[in-house]
């Protein structure tokens, strides 16, 4: 018997099945390069509107691990299917280059050398440090097939953009929102520098707990007894409790609610006071029972009551506070102005002293008795004990308790009161015109708003200051004369310009003169000599100036469209960025912020080296290539905690797999098709071909507004259930035996490869922003002129003229029969009746209205369920009837169709007549 295989119209193409993506990805990275994809983009889309998202630069010191990749890929998704909606999409990415951590290492990597280096010296190795990282995570980045001007990135230390940072530290300053303060800050002993809050991190610590007796000083006990005539000629003492013993030398005073009611007890040799409410707790947890109350004092009453301190001859006043709570301790707050944020704004009403002796390693200076020279965590059981031989330390114990500590040491922090530069937040509304910028904003997810507003509502001035060398000098100097520290918008213009011109390292190289403007004196004494400012600017302050660097470019605007980073991005780099644009421009820096949550394992816990539950983005991209990790991306909910592991990925694997096939043989069907000359018009084409469209139109529609909306699981799993449901468990079924099997140019024929064309080329553009390097390759292999890439195309046009819900309806009815005749075929193959389908016959007895349907597309239905023929009765019940049996025709050798007769002819020896027809056409 002749063999017709050859005959047929199989499918072929050059798009492999097997995606290697491994090898494929940097051959289609290199490409893009070479042909300038990003350039041509941009002049693609030059007059377009704009859609800026401004990158939030990661800090340059290692190589990207997951949370970097992710959030990266889910910025590309944004930024090419901005693109491919038509908008002039362009992305700068950056990187934060100055700062500790990188200092830390070059310190480290200096060892002893570093001693002998100036501090220019130590800078350019900061400066190379951070180049290198920066080159080896470009390469990473590009890595993951993401667009951008990867040739001119901004870094914060570039020349220009540390200009950029001092200017737009001059507009603070012009505005008199600049001021330099002692303050306490968090203080980290470890790394010897203040901490802004988002370098803050509370972690649980143990601490002691102690419990120390103040007696009231004789020079106020007149004075009390006045007030409280029953204390009159008794020993009296206030209780406090802290959990900070090294801050006791440093106490200036004691702190009371003045509603609350307190009462002396007597205990031991004295009548103690602590709160009412307390008494009891206290007792317990100092061991000792009090007497019956003696006397009941308002707190207020307590207010300039002296007492003394229990280690040095120093007196304690009593002061009032809002903030003393009944939560714990006593009721009576120990205050040191120099170690705390309250205590500070108690001292600064009661112009107390802000006492710190510490310095900057957290060492006691010598004007601390007993102390001085050790550090202060190792000073706690000291004071204890200089307490206990004094009889005033009534009780410790050890206390676990959230506390701060430093993000990069991880080691526990102190409040220290040093002198800082500060923004204000109040001076000059600042925090009132953030909070209604913040109200402006759309945040996404919204509750993104009132945790930033929360933040501003109560965070304290920013302290910009810190003392490092590795990042931009604040252009400040000292008169040496009456030692005030000036910093003026016309120090700060000139610093700009040299800044811009020779880098931020002359302020460490050149004469003070180079900075000062002629005939510069001091605006307080008139002195003329002046010594130059060490302390460098909070490197959030230069992120936070990103906007004002990058979005200046040529082709970008500001504000920016779009902020996307990290939920943990709220206290930092929004934050911060947010205060930078008030401060230069009056107005938030974004328009949009859209948050992702963080990367966890498979069991949804942190990832970390330790419970060995790491993967790496480089693992991921050697095993299966960087389209899996973009397909990961964008199938998980990314505001949430977003999940990874093996079984996941594995997960992701089999999705792309079956969408590449499907992609596959629709372009496989579509080798001797040329859209040009060969496309039949939609409205000509068969129902079933318009059903195809009509659902391709409808998840086309879905897709493009999932991705405005960046909803970009939805459009995964949109694009999958077109892939498997529509196409591959249906159309493509259905249609194989009029591609395969009728004459090339067929009409019908060309119908299906028309409606296939339309599908596999929007399927390459819808699924491009998410798989660039899949769809463009798919692009190469598709027939018809089309732009050198699919990142030059936009989305699929002209949906609304596929769509036609009528005929979707209809044939929605027709695949639910086709469900049910489809387990009645199954059941019949399982009983030996039938094989294949197609030598199956149908009998179908429905209800008047299905009956109707099925008279219409009487012709049809053999194709749309592939058997041989459908046999239509009535039937009186409700529901329908479907009766399998095996056809009695002959089997076609060609196309494999049950026929009455097939041909006899030697030459057409075992064919169908449709088949001869087929034959036919091919050989005329
Ligand atoms: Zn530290
Ligand atoms: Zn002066
Ligand atoms: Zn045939």
């Amino acid at each position: 018997m002749a063999d017709w295989k050859d005959t047929l119209n199989l499918p072929r193409t050059g798009f492999p099945m097997k995606a290697n993506l491994q090898t494929s990805e940097p051959q289609t990275i290199a490409r893009w390069e070479a042909m300038d994809l990003y350039g041509r983009l941009r002049a693609a889309r030059e007059g377009a509107p704009t859609f800026v998202l401004h990158d939030g630069p990661p800090y340059a010191n290692g190589r990207i691990h997951l949370g970097t990749a992710f959030n990266k890929i889910l910025k590309d998704i944004v930024v090419r299917s901005r693109s491919m909606a038509g908008y002039d999409a362009p992305y700068v990415p950056g990187w934060d280059c100055h700062g500790l951590p990188i200092e830390l290492l070059v310190d480290r990597e200096l060892g002893p050398k570093r001693r002998d280096m100036t501090v220019a010296a130590c800078r350019q190795a900061c400066r190379k440090y951070a180049a290198k990282f920066v080159d080896i995570m470009r390469e990473e980045f590009k890595r993951l097939g993401g667009i951008g001007d990867w040739a001119r990135p901004y870094l914060t230390m570039d020349y220009g953009y540390q200009a950029t940072i001092v200017r737009a530290l001059g507009r603070f300053a012009e505005a008199g929102s600049i001021y330099k303060g002692k303050k306490p800050v968090h203080w980290c002993i470890h790394c010897r520098t203040a901490l802004a809050e988002a370098e803050v991190e509370y972690e649980d610590h143990a601490s002691p707990s102690i419990y120390v007796e103040f007696p009231l000083s004789p020079d106020s006990e007149p004075e009390l007894a006045s007030r409280v005539p029953e204390l009159a000629g008794k020993p009296v003492s206030v209780l406090i409790w802290t959990t900070t013993p090294w801050t006791i030398p440093s106490n200036m005073a004691i702190a009371f609610q003045p509603g609350f009611m307190y009462g002396a007890y007597p205990s031991g040799d004295t009548n103690v006071i602590v709160a009412e409410d307390l008494a009891p707790q206290v007792q317990r947890a100092v061991g000792r029972t009090f007497g019956s109350v003696v006397a009941r004092i308002e707190g207020r009453q307590l207010e300039g009551i002296r007492f003394r301190h229990p280690l040095c001859g120093r007196e304690s006043p009593g002061v009032l506070a809002d903030y003393v709570t009944l939560e714990q301790g006593t009721g009576a707050v120990h205050t040191a102005p120099g170690h705390g944020s309250d205590d500070f704004n108690t001292g600064v009403r009661y112009g107390l002293d802000v006492y710190a002796p510490v310095g900057p390693g957290g060492h006691f200076d010598d004007t601390v008795e007993l102390f001085s020279g050790l550090r202060v965590f190792d000073a706690n059981p000291r004071v204890e004990e200089a307490l206990q031989t004094r009889h005033r330390l009534w009780h410790r114990e050890s206390f676990t308790h959230s506390y701060p500590h430093c993000w990069r040491c991880h080691n526990p922090v102190i409040f220290l009161a040093t002198s800082q530069w500060f923004i204000s937040m109040d001076r000059n509304g600042l925090r009132a015109q953030a909070l209604d910028a913040v109200s402006k904003v759309s945040w996404v997810p919204a509750w993104g708003e009132e945790r930033i507003a929360n933040m501003l509502a109560s965070r304290p001035d920013w302290c910009i200051s810190r003392q490092r060398y590795w990042g931009v000098p604040i252009p400040a100097v000292d008169c040496l004369r009456c030692h005030e520290a000036i910093l003026t918008p016309t120090l700060i213009a000139r610093a700009a310009e040299v800044f811009e011109r020779e880098g931020a390292d002359a302020w460490y190289e050149q004469p003070i003169e180079h900075f000062l403007p002629p005939g510069f004196a001091c605006p307080s004494c008139g002195g003329q000599q002046f010594e130059r400012e060490r302390d460098i600017l909070d490197v959030w302050f230069d992120s936070g100036s990103s906007h004002e660097a990058v979005l200046g470019r040529p082709g970008l605007t500001w504000p920016a469209d779009l902020y996307l980073e990290g939920s943990d991005q709220y206290r930092g780099w929004f934050h911060s960025s947010l205060l930078v644009g008030l401060g230069t421009r009056g107005q938030a820096p974004y328009r949009q912020v859209v948050t992702h949550g963080f990367v966890v394992d498979e069991h949804g816990r942190k990832m970390s080296k330790s419970v060995c539950n790491t993967i790496e983005p480089q693992e991921i991209i050697e095993q299966s290539g960087a389209e899996i990790l973009r397909l990961w991306s964008a199938m998980v909910d990314f505001r949430e905690e977003v999940r990874v592991g093996p079984e996941i990925l594995a997960r992701v694997v089999e999705a792309y797999r079956k969408l590449r096939n499907t992609c596959r043989i629709l372009v496989a069907n579509l080798y001797d098709f040329d859209p040009a000359t060969d496309a039949v018009p939609v409205e000509q084409l068969p129902e079933i071909d318009r059903y195809a469209l009509a659902r391709y139109a409808a998840a086309a529609t879905r897709i493009v507004d999932a991705y405005e909306r960046y909803e970009f699981p939805s459009i995964f799993h949109t694009l999958n259930a077109l892939a498997t449901v529509d196409l591959s468990a249906f159309y493509i079924d259905v249609s194989k035996d009029r591609l395969y099997t009728l004459a090339p140019a067929s009409a019908a024929r060309r119908a299906a490869q028309t409606a296939m064309y339309h599908i596999v080329d929007g399927i390459a553009r819808l699924m491009a922003p998410i798989l660039p390097m899949t769809a463009d390759e798919l692009w190469s292999h598709l027939p018809g002129r089309r732009e050198d890439s699919v990142h030059l195309a936009t989305f699929p046009g002209h949906l609304e003229r596929l769509v036609d819900n009528e005929l979707v309806e209809r044939w929605t009815e027709l695949i639910k029969l086709r469900d049910q005749v489809n387990a009645a075929i199954e059941a019949k193959r399982k009983d030996k009746v039938v094989g294949n389908s197609l030598a199956a016959r149908v009998t179908l007895g429905a209800p008047k209205a299905t009956a109707a349907l099925l008279e219409r597309y009487r012709d049809d239905l053999p194709m749309v369920f592939i058997v041989s023929g459908v046999t239509l009765a009535e039937s009186a019940g409700p529901d329908v009837a479907v009766a399998v049996d095996r056809t009695d025709g002959v089997r076609c050798e060609r196309c494999w169709r049950y026929v009455p007769v097939v041909s006899a002819d030697p030459k057409r020896l075992g064919v169908c007549d449709r088949c001869e027809d087929a034959l036919q056409a091919a050989h005329d």
